[in-house]
């Protein structure tokens, strides 16, 4: 059994290290969060590292790499912050279901641009009424024969609103199969007449933002489908496990970073005459933390690995997501406690870890929707 990186993956790590510490360091990343701001010079950097192109095959002009490697990636992007880790998530996932279930006209004319940095992608699953519940969505593709009506309402769409976006959304193709066949999947241009998009407001993911998007009416040629007709439910579970490693990568990297903010400054605060870090309440309570934060990290290094040797990693991926959502939020909660009053200042970065935490278990599928799995893994009905 091995547990360490080889020199590769070390050099990978100590470079993303070193663009976070240059380019996106926490403080910034709060900034941009306050200025509800995107950079565009995150996006390029991401490009300039080759990072986009880690998760395509070598065959297709990408760096062959994979799970474990991506999750290096977003766990030091994820010591940013949890809204920097998704923004090289999120487009890598849109693009990673391009390359699967695109066209080739599609793929020739999208990958390389998303390699490049150039391309941005968003994904629309989530509607008003379809949350947890995914294939209740109602938003309907009418087939005209050489282009589809969409008519409808996404909710949360992360990132759908940047300039050069387009938006893998998912749609309904068939009113009378049962709800998880009747799905299909369009790239679509938010520039498209029938489009409105609206801006959510949100306690953070600030730099991506979040949207609504309304379409009424709208025409999306045929050959923008993704995958086969009523084929939108296999396109929506093939990436699941490999989007929850992405992301609970960040989910460990920012808990990591949040637990070293709350040990620095419980080392240099002193009340009653010593740094607070030797009373043992405190002492207790961070090795608690940090071995959840071990404990996270190993799950996504596991549910990374299975993905990589083409083992069924769902049920990891979701322990993933699972335990490294919840230590994040864990770690933000205890870092107030520790940072106290400095913490509830609006300006300290700990209240900025505390206010983005809270969506970790919520986005890319809830804590309970996590639990369901793995209990459906145990053989339990889990619902
Ligand atoms: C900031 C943010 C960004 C997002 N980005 C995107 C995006 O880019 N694209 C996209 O498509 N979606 C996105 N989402 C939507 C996200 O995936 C949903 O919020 C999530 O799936 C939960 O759906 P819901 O909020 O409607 O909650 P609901 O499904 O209404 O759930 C409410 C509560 O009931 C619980 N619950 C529901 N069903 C069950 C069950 N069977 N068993 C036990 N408990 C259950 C849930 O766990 C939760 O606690 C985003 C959400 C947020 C907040």
């Amino acid at each position: 059994m091995e547990f360490g990186l080889t020199d590769e993956q070390l050099m990978l790590r100590d470079t993303a290290r070193r663009f976070v510490d240059d380019v996106c360091p926490p403080e910034r990343a709060k900034e941009w969060d306050e200025q509800h701001h995107y950079p565009p010079e995150l996006f390029k950097g991401f490009a300039e590292l080759g990072w986009f192109e880690v998760a395509f095959p070598q065959a297709d002009g990408g760096g062959g790499g994979g799970a474990v490697e991506l999750a290096i990636v977003t766990e030091e992007l994820g010591r940013a912050s949890l809204d920097v880790a998704q923004c090289f998530c999120l487009t890598l996932q849109a693009g990673l279901v391009v390359h699967r279930f695109g066209s080739d006209a599609m793929r020739r004319e999208l990958l390389p641009s998303v390699m490049s940095g150039d391309a941005r992608l968003s994904i629309a699953i989530s509607e008003p009424d379809a949350g947890s519940d995914a294939a209740a969505m109602r938003t309907f593709a009418d087939d005209k024969g050489d282009h589809f009506v969409l008519s409808g309402q996404k909710m949360w769409c992360t990132g759908a609103g940047l300039p050069g976006t387009k938006i893998v959304c998912y749609v309904r193709t068939d009113r009378d199969s049962p709800k998880h066949q009747g799905l299909s999947v369009v790239l679509l241009d938010p520039s498209l007449p029938g489009v409105e998009l609206r801006k959510i407001d949100t306690l953070a993911r600030h730099i991506l933002g979040t949207y609504e998007v309304y379409l009424d009416g709208v025409e999306v040629p045929k050959d923008q489908l993704i995958g086969d007709l009523n084929g939108g439910w296999q396109v929506l579970l093939s990436g699941l496990s490999l989007e929850r490693v992405l992301i609970s990568g960040g989910y460990v990297g920012a808990a990591q970073a949040t637990v070293d903010e709350a040990l620095a400054y419980a080392k240099q605060r002193h009340q009653f005459g010593r740094p607070i870090a030797e009373f043992q309440a405190l002492t207790h309570a961070l090795a608690d933390i940090q071995t959840e934060v071990d404990a996270s990290r190993l799950l996504v290094q596991r549910a990374a690995w299975l993905h990589d040797t083409g083992a069924d990693a769902g049920t990891a991926g979701s322990m993933a997501k699972l335990k490294g959502s919840e230590t994040y939020v864990a770690a933000a909660r205890l870092g107030m406690q520790i940072c106290a009053g400095h913490g509830f200042a609006t300006e300290s970065v700990m209240s900025f870890r505390y206010r983005e935490s809270i969506v970790a278990p919520i986005s890319g599928g809830t804590s309970q929707i996590q639990r369901n799995a793995i209990a459906r893994s145990m053989g339990m009905r889990g619902y």
